[in-house]
């Protein structure tokens, strides 16, 4: 992975492929900073993955199948979002108040071993950042549930309403093409020059770069009138882990498997008994829910896992955020544009810069 100063396009004619939470991000700090930023998206039907994404922010509980540079990564995204959706000027919904881990008493076994990994892998920072609750009052709905681990610094924001700011600001103050972009090189885009273009194509670049692989996942939006749940939870299980994600008006999103395919057609019988049955197993309210939407798409995954920044003279592609869109997209640009000249801590007024990929 490259962070070397590759150049400077501040002020420069700049092309983004892919308006994902990736190329989009990458694009209105680009438009922020007086670059002319032109943005090739074919998508007018909101499939692309990061319209799927739960939007969490949860780099502590992600840190059980991550690691350390993921963890520092989302971290400096999680204090970079506020200033993202401040400066937006739009409505989006977000909060950040936590996530609530959780099991049934028969599964314990499972949540032991998921704090036990978290006081490993965070060290001194454990007692910082997480809170054994033998007795939990935070979430009174779900006190049955007994001991409880509670995340204090995560955060999530709603995926769709974050791209839709994103993308008025764009086709606001850019030029936005309705385009699948065919050719893609440095400086040329379907042959139209630019000083520098960036491919933020998700899985759709795996053919340039290796081992950029999709790992299906599916998640379940309902309306729980009969649910009052306001923080994130998780539930751990042997078998299967869960989450919910509180969204406004008793909209609760349930999710996600993680199944290492490509495959992003319907969702399983089988994903959709095990995502739904595990909800209603943590409260009786589920089972009047009303599902609303089945979702289905295909993170795009490097070999490792880790993110990638990858520059050439001309040509900068982003990519790999695989289960981690929205908790890195803002560290992940910042980093790259940083590379480019453009400092995405200052348009943010935010001291938090990102070093560590
Ligand atoms: C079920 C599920 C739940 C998830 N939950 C979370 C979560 O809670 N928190 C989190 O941080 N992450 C989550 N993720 C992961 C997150 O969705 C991805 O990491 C993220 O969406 C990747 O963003 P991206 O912009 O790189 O790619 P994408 O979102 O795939 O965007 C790529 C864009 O490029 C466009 N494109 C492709 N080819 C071309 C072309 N030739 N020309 C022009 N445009 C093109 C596509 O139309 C698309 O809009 C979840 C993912 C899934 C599947």
């Amino acid at each position: 992975m490259s962070s070397t100063p590759v150049g400077n396009i501040r002020g420069k004619k700049i092309a983004v492929v892919g308006a994902g939470i990736c190329g989009s991000l990458t694009a209105w700090l680009a438009q922020q900073a007086g670059c002319e930023v032109h943005v090739f998206e074919p998508d007018r039907d909101k499939k692309s993955c990061s319209f799927t994404a739960a939007g969490m922010l949860a780099p502590m509980a992600e840190l059980e199948s991550s690691d350390d540079n993921i963890y520092r990564l989302g971290l400096q995204s999680v204090s970079l979002w506020p200033s993202i959706i401040k400066a937006l000027e739009l409505p989006i919904f977000s909060r950040h108040d936590g996530t609530l881990v959780v099991s049934h008493r028969q599964d314990v076994g499972a949540f032991n071993q998921f704090v036990n990994v978290l006081k490993n892998k965070l060290g001194e920072q454990f007692s910082a950042s997480c809170e054994l609750l033998r007795e939990q009052n935070l979430e009174p709905e779900l006190k049955n549930l007994g001991t409880a681990l509670y995340l204090k610094k995560e955060a999530q924001v709603d995926s769709h309403q974050v791209l839709a700011a994103l993308h008025k600001r764009l086709q606001q103050g850019s030029h936005w093409h309705w385009q699948r972009a065919e050719s893609i090189s440095s400086q040329q885009v379907n042959g139209l020059e630019f000083s520098w273009v960036f491919d933020c194509r998700g899985l759709a670049a795996a053919q340039d770069i290796p081992g950029l692989h999709g790992v299906r996942g599916e998640v379940i939006t309902v309306h729980a009138p009969q649910v009052n749940i306001t923080r994130m939870v998780r539930v751990m299980h042997p078998r299967y882990k869960i989450y919910i994600v509180p969204r406004e008006h008793n909209r609760y999103l349930i999710g996600a498997t993680e199944i290492q395919s490509e495959d992003t057609g319907p969702m399983s019988v089988r994903s959709t008994l095990e995502l739904l049955s595990a909800a209603f197993s943590v409260h009786s309210g589920f089972a009047e829910a009303r599902i609303l939407a089945l979702d289905t798409n295909a993170r795009p995954a490097t070999l490792d896992h880790q993110p990638i920044i990858n520059h050439q003279f001309g040509l900068t592609r982003i990519n790999g955020l695989y289960r981690h869109g929205y908790l890195l997209a803002p560290a992940v640009v910042a980093k790259a544009l940083g590379a480019l000249a453009i400092d995405a801590a200052s348009i943010l007024k935010q001291g938090v810069y990102a070093d560590c990929i």
